[in-house]
């Protein structure tokens, strides 16, 4: 056997061969220069595009003031940031992470207390979706439940049960004496752009208020704008009593926050939970800036223009390469194409790198395209150039 050496940075990733060195709005540069049209944004994350002016200014700003400060201090930002979530959204409260899986682990610890507060410590069990992602620590792939990312990483945390995503009649009949909570994704992501079907999540309401169980959103993706409104549930008419939400929160500033109504918020006391970088002045500078953004009247419009335009062109799509695409999924842009055989979905990703644009893939044979959500009708025109001359030659087997 030959050594292959060890390469110093750990090979968790098959990484295209591509260092981009700057990005402007939706377009990134290699070190050649050569422009890519960005519709992956760093998987969902850069949701106001690559170095956006307002969100320059601001951390700018907060870079030559003050970077960090323990939680055992206030932080004005903070404040600032939970007031405005609270004032835009079902919440009560918020805590403040680095993360999606530290967002969704504070979920799960608000949930388990919740019942244990409330003199039900053996309720600690939390209902799942098949096809869901929540992250990548041990509680969280135990509640995505996929054997690909459990491999290896036994014994599983104990606690989560998975049942059909979009099936009201499962999701009853997995309730025991030992269920919290039931988690779900308004549109499921990773799992291959899967809206929920329509009145699910009201159904969920309807049968976590029946069963005293707490109803969590996992919003790491679908929120922030993402669908056209600031929560991806907003669409539907349930809320839900905690929420998760990352990525597109800070724009490419790692953030998270878990969101709660009173009757959960309040059992996280003093002492019951912390972080050391969580919510720290320069994150807060970040995410503030971009709810100055998102929160201006006219973006959601704007988003939803756009999506609407992006969905045509891609239904258009499926009719033009009915071999090769089963479907368009999505809800506003967060954006799928079913491919028809496995591993299409990855030639066509591979095929639009080549000729300057940037997707990603997802789960269920999905080319998965999550764009700047200040992308115009002009940039889905230039996708739309270069999607055709893709899905033509995958389609010719080339
Ligand atoms: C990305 C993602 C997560 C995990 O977020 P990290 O920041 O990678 O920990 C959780 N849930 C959903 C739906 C996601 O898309």
């Amino acid at each position: 056997m030959t050594a292959t050496p060890m390469p110093s940075l750990m090979p968790t990733y098959a990484r295209t061969d591509i260092a981009f060195d700057r990005g402007e709005g939706a377009y990134l540069f290699d070190g050649a220069g050569r422009r890519y049209l960005d519709f992956a944004a760093g998987i969902a994350v850069d949701s106001l595009g690559h170095c956006h002016p307002h969100l320059v200014e601001k951390l700018t700003e907060q870079v030559g003031k003050l970077w960090h400060v323990s939680n055992l201090f206030r932080i004005p930002g903070q404040e600032r940031l939970a007031e405005r979530l609270v004032a835009n959204t079902f919440a009560d409260s918020v805590f403040f992470n680095n993360s999606g899986a530290e967002a969704m682990e504070t979920g799960f610890k608000m949930m388990r207390r919740f019942h244990s507060d409330n003199g039900a410590p053996e309720r600690y069990r939390v209902i799942c979706c098949n096809g869901a992602f929540h992250g990548r620590t041990l509680a969280t792939i135990a509640a995505g439940g996929q054997e690909k990312h459990l491999a290896g990483f036994g014994p599983a945390v104990d606690g989560f049960d998975h049942v059909a995503f979009g099936n009201l009649n499962e999701m009853r009949a997995a309730i025991t004496p030992e269920t919290a909570g039931i988690l779900v994704e308004p549109v499921q992501g990773e799992g291959g752009i899967r809206p929920a079907p329509e009145g699910y999540l009201k159904g969920l309401r309807d049968v976590a208020d029946e069963f005293g169980l707490l109803l969590m959103f996992d919003e790491v993706q679908c929120g922030a704008g993402r669908t056209g409104k600031l929560f991806a549930h907003e669409w539907s008419d349930a809320t839900p009593d905690i929420m998760a939400v990352a990525k597109g929160l800070g724009s490419g500033f790692p953030l998270g926050a878990s969101l709660a109504v009173e009757k959960v918020a309040s059992v996280m006391v003093a002492g019951s939970h912390g972080t050391t970088f969580g919510g720290n002045p320069l994150a807060m500078a970040a995410a503030n800036a971009v709810l100055d953004v998102m929160l201006a009247d006219g973006f959601m419009d704007s988003v939803t223009r756009v999506a609407n335009y992006m969905a045509q062109a891609m239904q258009a799509l499926v009719t033009d390469f009915p071999d090769l695409l089963d479907e368009y999924r999505g809800q506003g842009l967060m954006v799928g194409l079913k491919c028809a055989e496995d591993g299409q979905n990855a030639a066509l990703n591979t095929r639009l790198t080549d000729l300057g644009m940037l997707t990603a893939l997802a789960g269920d044979n999905v080319l998965r395209m999550v764009p700047p959500l200040i992308i115009t009708e002009a940039h889905v025109d230039e996708a739309m150039v270069m999607l055709r001359q893709a899905c033509q030659s995958v389609q010719d087997g080339q």
